[in-house]
């Protein structure tokens, strides 16, 4: 199992969870974060191994491919590093996902640890054990469970994340909170008001949000049934970023989703308006825009061509009251008809002009 610290210094207790074999270390992560980390990191791994080796690569979702994958995998092996060998996982979502995969499949299969540095990675990617890389065909498509020994998360690494990225790791949270715990909503709530954002997402709240998802992790490792509760929000949302060809951001798409998902969940699983309203609240509080980008039409025509539908019907994870998702008899999705889709993504929120 995972063991997962999280509190400031964490970083620090690296020897705590590592005993090391003799084995070489591969410290994979984007070009940024290898710039912003590798001084502090590099004094402690040093202690821990005889070769340890910094790998990094270009930053960006468009990096996280096969070709990314086969270039780090060549440079192991020219570097000779060995069954007995651990990967270091180092930044955000992009760079876990990736190191995770290289350590999933190298001599098939090494340990990795996690050090994640933005606030979406500690609160999401790097928790549950999913590794993958992007194809041409779509995100995620190919890739690997492959749970890290253990994930580091030091808040005080998140000091130098642009406010944008802030932003994006709060949508999570917010979808997190909504899907399965509403004393985390309640807090981040309890925060909105305060001039910065980045106060929302606070140590407790930040360790708060881990141990949700790991417990909906534990239930549902390989991802059959109640991992879909955190797709809460990511079905208009991955519609809008494909519309928008990726101009948008993760979590602005997400939080328009989420709104208009919420309209949804009112007449499907009566769901408040006013529980709508609050999370309205939160998300603006945040920065975040909800008006639809795009004309229901084209968000409509998007859904329906996307590939997790089943049998043709467009399915959704909705909530029935703010910490509770309805559908747990039924896969912990609805089927939501194009016609209700229509007239909620009509009616809910006006396309930007
Ligand atoms: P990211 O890894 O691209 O990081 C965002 C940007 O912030 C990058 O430019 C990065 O270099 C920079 N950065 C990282 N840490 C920094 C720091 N401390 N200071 C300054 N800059 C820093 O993006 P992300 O939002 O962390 O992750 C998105 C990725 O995560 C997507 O590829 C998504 O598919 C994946 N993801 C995976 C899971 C999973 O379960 N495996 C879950 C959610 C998302």
């Amino acid at each position: 199992m995972t063991r997962i610290i999280a509190r400031p210094g964490a970083w620090r207790e690296l020897s705590e969870v590592w005993r090391p074999d003799p084995g070489a270390v591969a410290v994979i992560g984007d070009h940024t974060v290898t710039r912003l980390f590798r001084p502090r990191l590099e004094p402690m791994v040093d202690k821990l191994a005889k070769d340890v080796h910094f790998l990094s690569f270009p930053p960006g979702d468009p990096h996280k491919t096969r070709a990314g994958k086969e270039r780090l995998e060549d440079r192991m092996l020219a570097l000779g590093i060995g069954r007995d060998g651990l990967v270091i996982g180092l930044g955000g979502g992009v760079s876990l996902d990736l190191a995770g995969f290289v350590a999933a499949t190298y001599m098939r299969g090494i340990p990795s640890l996690y050090l994640p540095t933005t606030l979406l990675a500690q609160v999401d990617a790097a928790i549950g054990g999913k590794t993958g890389v992007n194809t041409s065909h779509g995100k995620n498509l190919i890739g690997a469970f492959h749970p890290p020994l253990a994930i580091l998360a030091d808040p005080e690494m998140l000091e130098s994340l642009p406010e944008a990225e802030w932003r994006n790791g709060l949508a999570e949270m917010v979808k997190t909170a909504v899907a399965a715990d509403e004393s985390l909503f309640l807090l981040l709530e309890s925060r909105t008001k305060t001039a910065d954002i980045r106060s929302m997402a606070c140590p407790k709240s930040i360790r708060r949000c881990m141990t949700v998802k790991t417990d909906i992790v534990r239930q549902d490792e390989r991802e059959h049934g109640l991992r879909a509760v955190l797709n809460f929000g990511h079905s208009i949302g991955h519609a809008l970023e494909t519309l928008s060809e990726h101009r948008i951001s993760h979590g602005e798409a997400v939080a328009a989703g989420m709104l208009a998902e919420c309209r949804i969940a009112e007449i499907l699983c009566g769901f408040p308006r006013s529980e709508s309203e609050r999370i309205g609240t939160v998300l603006r509080g945040i920065g975040f825009d909800l008006r639809l980008p795009f004309d229901s039409r084209r968000i409509l025509e998007t859904l329906r061509t996307d590939k997790k539908n089943r049998a043709g019907e467009i399915r959704m994870a909705l909530p029935e009251r703010i910490g509770r998702m309805a559908g747990n008899d039924n896969g912990h999705t609805l089927s939501v008809s194009p016609e209700l889709l229509k007239k909620i993504l009509e009616s809910s929120a006006p396309a930007r002009s």
